[in-house]
């Protein structure tokens, strides 16, 4: 279905259209054999609470971005090789429905569609694009994948002391290996995560220790254990919150379409 689009003129002119959307804070996204597949807003939950987000399932990469004006701009640009994506559908709980996290070595995080139906369409679509992909390049699926962040309205005290109560002054930090949400105190340490930085990641002390141990028991071998270094009072940006403008937010629920299923060219 989807090879019938390479090279097809519709083909061309909606990666176009998405490239214009994107403006010059996008990267150039029509490259050969590049198919867009599909597009539409989910919800993506960030640190602070979900947000809308559009996004362009591509045969290759899933491509995300800010909606400034719906149907017409886009920026804050993600692009994410679908290589490196292994979905994992979410049961629905009270608050959340139909979601599915997005899991890739470098980050992980949760989305929401409108529907059971959607969710169904896009993580069908999702999966089809990752195998079609893995069997052509022969390559294996990524096996470890970032943690997925707690959001921090779900944790008032620290996840791991389950003391320090945060407040505008005790700030919530995020463990980089395990997600949690966890006191300054409690994340004192770093350690090199090379999937997600070249840098030592802030991580929490359970976390710190299992992964010391492994390493220690792996190599047995002294300089390497210095990769957990202690923490200072590097300005580590803890956020991954983007600022955002709210003015094009969609106020009808527009249907995600798929290309290619029914389209003759
Ligand atoms: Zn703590
Ligand atoms: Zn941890």
């Amino acid at each position: 279905m989807v090879d019938k689009l390479v090279n097809s003129e519709a083909n061309t002119r909606r990666i176009a259209m998405v490239e214009s959307c994107f403006g010059s804070s996008g990267q150039p996204l029509g490259v050969p054999g590049r198919v867009l597949v599909g597009e539409g807003v989910l919800t993506k939950m960030c640190r602070k609470k979900p947000k809308t987000r559009q996004f362009f399932l591509f045969n290759d990469i899933l491509v995300y971005g800010n909606i400034i004006i719906n149907k017409k701009k886009y920026n804050k640009q993600h692009i994410i090789p679908l290589e490196e994506v292994k979905l994992e559908s979410l049961e629905d709980d009270n608050q959340y429905k139909n979601g599915w996290l997005i899991k890739t070595a470098s980050k992980s995080f949760a989305v929401y569609a409108a529907t059971a139906v959607e969710k169904g369409e896009w993580m069908a679509h999702i999966n089809k694009c990752i195998d079609d992909l893995l069997r052509k390049s022969g390559k294996k699926a990524v096996a470890e994948h970032a943690a997925v962040w707690v959001p921090d309205g779900e944790a008032p005290v620290c996840m791991h002391c389950k003391k320090s109560q945060f407040t505008l002054l005790n700030r919530r930090h995020h463990c980089r290996k395990c997600g949690a949400v966890v006191c300054g105190p409690c994340s004192s340490k770093r350690f090199l995560l090379p999937n997600q930085s070249s840098k030592p990641l802030r991580v929490c002390i359970h976390c710190y220790e299992t992964l010391t141990q492994a390493i220690n028991k792996n190599h047995n071998s002294h300089d390497v254990a210095h990769r957990g270094v202690n923490a200072d009072s590097s300005g580590e940006e803890d956020s991954d919150d983007e600022e955002e403008i709210n003015k094009g937010q969609p106020e009808s629920h527009d249907l995600p379409k798929f290309y290619g299923d029914n389209e003759k060219q």
